[in-house]
């Protein structure tokens, strides 16, 4: 890739990160309403001892794909970014242009998702039953098991792209 497409894809996630910050800054803001006085900002929860509030916090989507765009920033940085992690050939321009934080080539990363796509589906299923059936006082018992394979699910996805 050359230096100008690299700069163009760092811009786009740069732009893309702030987005997913603000983004993500709402959601703390939501959730200190929601915890009345608990946790006052996202230095103090980010630096309280449990990690629980931001994880459950931030254990979403946005928080992913925040993740993944550090790594890109990070491979553009040490300039190797755009070179499939499975096989060391180029991503085309086309897929970097769609998912500017893709690690794997479309062939390498077809051949993940068939791997795993079994698997993911049964935990996805597993997540949701934990979510349908919250009982009373149990919410942060189930926040909790809910998060944990919120984790799994995400450092798989890492693996991923
Ligand atoms: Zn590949």
């Amino acid at each position: 890739m050359q230096k100008k497409e690299l700069k163009q894809m760092e811009n786009v996630l740069l732009n893309r990160k702030e987005v997913l910050l603000r983004e993500l800054e709402e959601r703390v803001e939501k959730y200190r309403d929601t915890n009345s006085g608990k946790m006052t900002d996202i230095a103090e929860i980010a630096s309280s001892s449990s990690t629980d509030e931001l994880e459950i916090t931030v254990a979403e989507e946005d928080a992913r794909e925040l993740k993944q765009i550090e790594d890109a920033l990070a491979r553009i940085r040490a300039g190797h970014y755009g070179v499939c992690e499975q096989c060391g050939q180029m991503i085309k321009k086309a897929r970097l242009k769609a998912i500017p934080f893709a690690t794997l080539c479309v062939s390498c990363k077809e051949e993940e998702e068939r791997e795993y796509d079994e698997k993911a589906t049964q935990m996805r299923y597993d997540a949701e039953d934990i979510i349908d059936k919250p009982e009373h006082g149990e919410t942060d018992e189930i926040d909790r098991r809910y998060l944990g394979k919120k984790i799994i699910e995400l450092e798989r996805d890492d693996n991923r792209n």
